[in-house]
This record gives C-alpha cells, structure tokens and sequence, in this order.
C-alpha cells in the first residue's frame, strides 16, 4: 500500500509521516466500527486517479464544461452498475456522502417544516433523521418511532399506529445502530396507507443488502440512500436510488440544489466497488460478515455482556453496559471504549435504547465485523476477539489485563494483514 504513495513520500514527507502512521494504525489494531471497511487497492486506486481532475457539473451528456466524454463514460457505467446491483429504476452517483444524499432527498421531496417520521436517534436513528443540531431537525418537523422497551426491536404494529396518528409527508427507514433485520415491505406499506413517501437509508446495510444476507427495500420503496463506504466497501460517498417518477426532482436536488461539480474520481471508484459487489465472492464475503457478527455476539454472552435485543442478524452489536452485571450503571460507553482502546481494539460509545444518561456520556458501545471479515478472520478469531473484549470489560479497572491483550491483538492482526 505504501508503494502507492512514493511521491508524496519524496514531495511532502510531512504528510507523508502521517499517512503512514495511520496505516501501521489500520493494520495493527482490530478496527470494530460497523461503519467502516477496507476498501480494494482497485478502488483506492481509481479513488487517487486523474479523474479529479475534471469539472463535470451537470449529468452525462448535460455538462456545462467541454472535455467530458470520458467522464460521461465513466458516470453513466456507474449508474447502469448501481441500478443493477441494487434492482433501481434511477440512480443519482453524484452525492458526495450520506448526509448530503439526505438532504438532497429532503429538499426533492419536500418543504420545509413539512412532517417527516424516522427512528428515534438514541434508539438507532441518523443525525440527518432529525437531530435538532443538524438542519434536518431545523428544517423539518419530525415525528419518532423507536424500539419495544422489551425486545429493544421495532414492533411494525406501533409504527404504523405512530404513522396513522402523525399522517408524516415522508418515513424513513434505515439505521446506524440497529442489529436486527428490517421489514421495508411493511414500512413501504404503512407508508403507502398513510399518503407519505416511503425513504430507506440503508447506509450501514448496503452491503448486505448486494450480497442478499439482508431484505432489499426495492424495488418497492420509493426513494433510497446509502453511502458507499460502510458494508459496500467502495470508496467514501453515497448514492441516491429511486423509482423513474421522482427521478428529475431527485436530480435537480443533488446538482444544482446542493452539490457544485461532481467528485469524478469517487464516481469512478463507486463504479469499481459496484463491479466488485456483484461478483460471488461478495456474497461469501457479506455472508461471512453476519456469521462472524453472530459467533462474536454469541461469545460476548456467554461472557456476562448484555446485548440490545440480545443479538444481531447483521453486521453490528450494541454492548448494554448497564445491564452488564460487571459493570452496571450508565454512562460507561467511553470509558469502556476507551479500555479497549488501550488494547487495540476500536469501537465507539454509542447510546443504547432508552439510555438514562446523554449521548456525550452514552451507556452503550457499538461494534462490528465488516473489518475483520475483509482481513479474513473467521469463527475462531472471533471467538478470541470475543473473549478478549469481555475480559476488559469485565475487568475495567484492571490496567494489567489490557497491556497483555494488547500484545496479544498485535500478534494476531500480523497474521491478517490487508494491505
Ligand atoms: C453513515 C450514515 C449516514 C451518513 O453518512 P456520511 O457519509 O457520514 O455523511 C446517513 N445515514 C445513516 C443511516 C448512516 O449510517
């Protein structure tokens, strides 16, 4: 990977330092945040190309700059594979991440102040699900849904209660701290019932969704976004999905709405990634990711750690610290994040349903294996990593515990190197 970067190394050392510094970070500690991925050398390779070159501002073969056949080319290739791998009437590639890709549908769709319906945030929903901080939550009147206070899953038949009750111009489905499976038929049709637009986020799931391990919201729901850099594991951005009637609106939100010209070296290295996602190695690769979801889940239980929904039928786990009997009361994600940290093994402090305390000292810790799966760790690494994260846990102030796995972890991401 570093052979990759030999001029910057020769041109500007400084940066280059850093660069390096981040990689022997990347490969020498086990990175858990669901919403990350080791992206291909192909696509960071078309990511790092002379297609950022270009002023493309417009749609292919609609540009406002001369110069753009090849950059026509390569946007429309990333369109036709979008809509392939994910069974779309359109696709817009041009938005330059998830949130964006949101407001872009927002603003399509709607008007400001008008009634959106989405996911509690503390309960799994997005910052651009209505976050008061964000200008979705500024905007936009919004409504929540959240989980049952025993499963910790969403019940449907309250959902559509909540929908009947509020009459929402538009629900949106798709989170980013979720384990269990979600029923986009049934959203799109409560949805349907209720006169709203039915939006599916299915930023972190993207990838299980090309790989078939996770239901698709199409081509049924109306409008959906992603990024392309969680499960996916394409380069950082997003893409926006959507049936042929909202198309035009869609379009002109992203570009001239909101977005000046697009990032044509991400479009190229979408392309890449989508190519990458249809092959069948991708779907071993999803289904492998679920599988080690599973067994790390099962070994944390075992272990005495509470997990939200007791867990997963995806990528990502949320530890339940307060109902964890070593540890036992809230706003312990940080610390026990950070503990882990200590050993090498990332993850992030996460709110947990119906969490007591804030979001700045949450009481739960989110995890996942879209990571380690692409390293190529399996059922038995997992039940390690497993053993590993509840010993910490277990043992928060035992200092001595986490110097020795960090040793430990060290040893085995030498033998699960990706780049
Ligand atoms: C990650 C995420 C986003 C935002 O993506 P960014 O690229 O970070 O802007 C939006 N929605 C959901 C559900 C996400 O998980």
């Amino acid at each position: 990977m570093i052979d990759m970067i030999e001029n910057i190394q020769k041109e500007d050392p400084e940066v280059f330092t850093i660069i390096e510094k981040e990689m022997e970070r990347q490969r020498n500690q086990l990175n858990l945040i669901p919403s990350e991925n080791y992206c291909s050398r192909a696509v960071l390779e078309a990511s790092g190309s002379i297609m950022t070159n270009k002023y493309a501002e417009g749609y292919p073969k609609k540009r406002y700059y001369q110069g753009n056949r090849f950059i026509d080319d390569v946007e429309t290739l990333a369109i036709e594979r979008a809509k392939k791998l994910f069974n779309a009437e359109h696709a817009n590639v041009q938005p330059n991440s998830g949130s964006p890709a949101n407001m872009a549908v927002y603003f399509a769709l709607l008007e400001p102040g008008d009634k959106i319906l989405g996911m509690n945030l503390s309960h799994g929903g997005h910052l651009t699900h209505g976050s008061p901080v964000n200008f979705s939550g500024k905007f936009y009147n919004f409504a929540e849904y959240g989980v049952d206070r025993e499963t910790e899953r969403l019940d449907m038949d309250v959902v559509r209660k909540i929908a009947e009750k509020e009459k929402p111009k538009l629900i949106v489905s798709g989170y980013t701290a979720y384990p269990r499976l979600i029923d986009f038929k049934e959203f799109h049709s409560i949805a349907e019932d209720v006169g709203a637009i039915s939006m599916a986020d299915i930023a972190h799931i993207a990838g299980l969704i090309a790989g078939k391990v996770h239901p698709s919201p199409l081509p049924f729901t109306d409008v959906v976004t992603t990024t392309t850099h969680k499960t996916l594991r394409g380069p950082r951005s997003a893409i926006i999905l959507c049936k042929e009637k909202f198309a035009k609106k869609i379009d002109m939100a992203v570009f001239p709405g909101i977005q000046g010209g697009p990032h044509e070296h991400t479009i190229a290295a979408k392309a890449v990634a989508f190519a990458e996602a249809m092959k069948p190695e991708f779907k071993d690769y999803t289904q492998q990711i679920v599988k080690n979801a599973k067994t790390l889940a099962e070994t944390l239980m075992e272990n005495g750690i509470k997990l939200v929904s007791n867990g997963t039928d995806n990528h990502l786990i949320l530890m339940d610290l307060i109902n964890t009997k070593s540890v036992g009361k809230d706003g312990m994600g940080k610390h026990g994040a950070e503990a882990l940290e200590e050993a090498g093994i990332i993850t992030n402090a996460n709110t947990i349903p119906f969490d007591p305390s804030t979001p700045f000292r949450p009481s739960g810790i989110r995890l996942g294996t879209p990571i380690l799966t692409t390293c190529g760790m399996k059922k038995s690494e997992m039940k390690v990593i497993g053993e590993w994260i509840s010993k910490i846990l277990n043992n928060l102030d035992n200092q001595k515990i986490r110097q020795k796995i960090k040793e430990e972890v060290r040893e085995l991401c030498s033998r699960f190197v990706f780049y």
